[in-house]
């Protein structure tokens, strides 16, 4: 067993080598493969596999099968008994070999935390240079998978707390909203005036609070990234599902003054996709087009195909969106302070679901808008893949 320093100048081009793939590759897992081939090459190894001893546990190995590689109790024994330096033909404590190999200990404040392990044809009596230079490329990628576990984890714990909390808050809503709507028809005794302004106001507040419910109930199901809804695709008509938004929508947009129409073209084909999905998508968009339209304005819906790609359009003659403000809002929670919109309620939510329903079906959402002159939301959905209907003929 020895512990030997690389030479430096050998050690400087792996390790420019190492940096250069971890610049390139974003996900700190990916990088493993190429940096441990690149070390594999750079020390003659016949095989090279990084372990990872935090939990989940990861073994990446090139030129080796995981058969192959000690086990990890021995991995973990090793590491103890060389925590800091690069060992050759490392052997176990009852001074059993394991055969022509290099050990070394990747380590994250203070602890070790991973190990790479290199196999060698015949014996080696010094430590290849540029081993160094690959712990080090190595450190900086667990340095980053650790961070990378850590932040997922938080995301997790937050969208499984958002999950229950809004899932239990949705029965007692339910059932608010119930007995309330009782109330206020007059089927358990005639309110007074006053009573029925209290009663009024009360289930507006249930509705607000039961919409935000729904929101953050889809934001945390419909995310792209961290979303635990399956989709349910089944034949989807948004020709049909375009007319029933208007429809639902007329009440609310009279209401406000506002005109609805629809523009539909007539070669939209039926899709293989998520009709409550996109139904929810849409909705948003007219939701938002009737609260940020002031009175006497239009809106209009409209769904055509574009070359290989099925467009849905939400357009508003409201007041329109900077471009600054146009690149943020599709992000969770992002609201415009604006003070013709001061009484309008929202959770900045609306949007970021519009997009993930897009992005779900492989589809993209943006919008087009001038300040002043009204704002155009779209929707894409690609005609291909999972998303065509695939006819049994
Ligand atoms: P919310 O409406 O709950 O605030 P959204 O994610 O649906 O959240 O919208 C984000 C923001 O985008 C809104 O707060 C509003 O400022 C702006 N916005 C959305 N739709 C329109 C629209 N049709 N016209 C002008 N502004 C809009």
């Amino acid at each position: 067993m020895s512990q030997l320093d690389a030479k430096p100048n050998q050690d400087e081009t792996v390790l420019r080598h190492v940096l250069h793939i971890i610049a390139n590759t974003p996900n700190p897992v990916e990088c493993l493969a190429p940096i441990l081939e690149a070390g594999r090459q750079a020390t003659g190894a016949v095989g090279a596999a990084f372990i990872s001893f935090s939990d989940p546990l990861l073994i990446k190995a090139n030129g080796l099968e995981e058969t192959q590689l000690p086990d990890l109790e021995t991995f973990k024994a090793l590491a103890i008994q060389h925590p800091t330096a690069i060992h050759l033909n490392p052997v176990l404590g009852d001074g059993s070999p394991l055969g022509h190999a290099i050990f070394a200990a990747i380590r994250a404040q203070r602890n070790v935390v991973a190990a790479l392990w290199l196999t060698f044809e015949t014996p080696l009596d010094e430590v290849p240079s540029s081993i160094s230079a690959l712990v080090d490329g190595l450190t900086i990628v667990t340095a980053n998978l650790r961070q990378v576990a850590r932040h997922e984890k938080i995301a997790r714990n937050q969208s499984d707390f958002l999950r229950i909390v809004s899932h239990d808050l949705r029965s007692p809503l339910t059932s608010m909203q119930g007995f309330g709507s009782m109330l206020e028809s007059g089927m358990v005794g005639e309110l007074n005036e006053r009573q029925a302004y209290f009663v009024e106001k009360m289930l507006s507040g249930i509705t607000q609070i039961a919409s935000l419910v729904d929101n953050i109930q889809d934001a945390g199901r419909y995310d792209p990234e961290t979303g635990f809804y399956e989709m349910q695709r089944s034949p989807c008509d948004l020709i049909g599902i375009v007319h029933k938004i208007v429809s639902n929508h007329l009440v609310p947009a009279e209401k406000q003054e506002l005109t609805i129409n629809s523009q539909i073209a007539d070669n939209v084909p039926i899709i293989n996709a998520d009709s409550n999905m996109l139904e929810r998508a849409v909705t948003n968009l007219v939701d938002n087009a009737i609260k940020y339209t002031p009175n006497g304005g239009t809106i209009t819906l409209s769904l055509y195909r574009q070359d290989d790609h099925i467009i849905i359009g939400v357009q508003d003659t409201g007041l329109g969106i900077s471009p600054e403000n146009q690149k943020l809002l599709f992000e969770r929670h992002v609201r415009i302070p604006r003070i013709e919109h001061k009484k309008v309620k929202g959770s900045g939510l609306g949007l970021f679901i519009v997009r993930s329903v897009a992005q779900r079906h492989g589809g993209n959402a943006w919008v087009e808008s001038s300040e002043g002159e009204g704002s155009t939301f779209f929707i894409s959905i690609p005609l291909n893949g999972e998303n065509e209907l695939v006819s049994s003929l």
